[in-house]
């Protein structure tokens, strides 16, 4: 940037003009001071007592100023004062918008209900690894969504489902990444817990997707509780895909809920939990207007 594009900049939340790695903003000062060129008089860089009288709240005029000064420490070296004079800036400032630019005036709410859409339409990064991984085609994912957000019994596993089809829950492996946690193994198994770990791999919770795949007399694997069973749409793919689903999440928010508490989680404690929670659910199902057949639950129930 030359110098006379530095003085059109604006200076608030400016990436340009940092203090400490961040930007800086003072509501305060805002009013009359809003571009590089209104810190700048004939004699250079305005002092402190020209500025004070220019801002509304002076209480930490200071301190602020400070920053302000620090924020363009070598830019100050580098305009001369009377520059400032010779500054008009735009009216009308053009913005990024989708690849194009333009200005916000007189856009109709077609022109922000398209940038909406296009925001909308990038498919999430996890689409891609499910292709790898399953095989699941584009045309697929509107099944998978009907299946297992539209179709959820109750918003709290729809809202569970779209977390964990998008890898957003919490775990070890992050919170080891995020510096939370000391390690990132699994206390019980030793190994890394990912999501795949937590919820389904783990030592404690083999028992109850034992007894789901035996009461469901289907082979319950990882793919079938993040995706579910998408190629068919009937009652019984929905009882299916929301029964595994509200056993996942159970044992999700069981094993957060020891943690948050330091409670030892063990195969019984985890076991006992999600049987006491399906008995009440499976009674809500079965007196709701779902028209669900819930003999597969009652059968888990008994198992465990
Ligand atoms: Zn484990």
């Amino acid at each position: 940037m030359n110098n006379n594009e530095i003085l059109q900049e604006p200076i608030w939340n400016n990436k340009h003009f940092l203090f400490n790695g961040k930007t800086i903003y003072f509501k305060n000062w805002i009013k009359n001071i809003k571009y590089v060129k209104d810190l700048f008089n004939d004699s250079g860089f305005k002092t402190i007592d020209e500025i004070s009288k220019e801002i509304c709240k002076k209480a930490n005029v200071l301190c602020e100023y400070k920053i302000v000064k620090s924020a363009f420490k070598y830019i100050r070296e580098k305009i001369h004062g009377y520059e400032s004079k010779f500054i008009n800036i735009k009216d009308k400032r053009y913005f990024n918008f989708t690849n194009k630019y333009c200005t916000v005036e007189k856009q109709k709410r077609k022109f922000f209900y398209e940038i909406l859409l296009s925001k909308l339409f990038i498919s999430p990064k996890h689409h891609n690894l499910y292709h790898k991984e399953y095989n699941v085609s584009k045309e697929m994912w509107k099944h998978i969504y009907q299946q297992k957000i539209k179709l959820a019994l109750d918003r709290i596993i729809a809202e569970f489902n779209y977390k964990l089809m998008h890898n957003l829950l919490s775990c070890k492996k992050y919170m080891f990444k995020w510096k939370k946690e000391s390690s990132d193994k699994c206390s019980l198994c030793l190994e890394t817990e990912d999501m795949r770990h937590l919820i389904y791999e783990c030592k404690n919770v083999s028992l109850v997707w034992n007894m789901v795949s035996l009461a469901c007399k289907v082979n319950i694997q990882w793919k079938s509780i993040v995706i579910g069973f998408y190629f068919e749409c009937n009652q019984s793919t929905r009882l299916l895909n929301n029964f595994i689903s509200f056993i996942a999440l159970k044992i999700y928010k069981y094993k957060m809920f020891c943690r948050l508490s330091n409670l030892e989680e063990t195969e019984y404690s985890i076991s006992n939990h999600v049987k006491k929670c399906t008995v009440l659910w499976c009674k809500v199902i079965k007196y709701s207007n779902y028209a669900l057949k819930t003999n597969a639950i009652e059968h888990f129930i008994k198992l465990l």
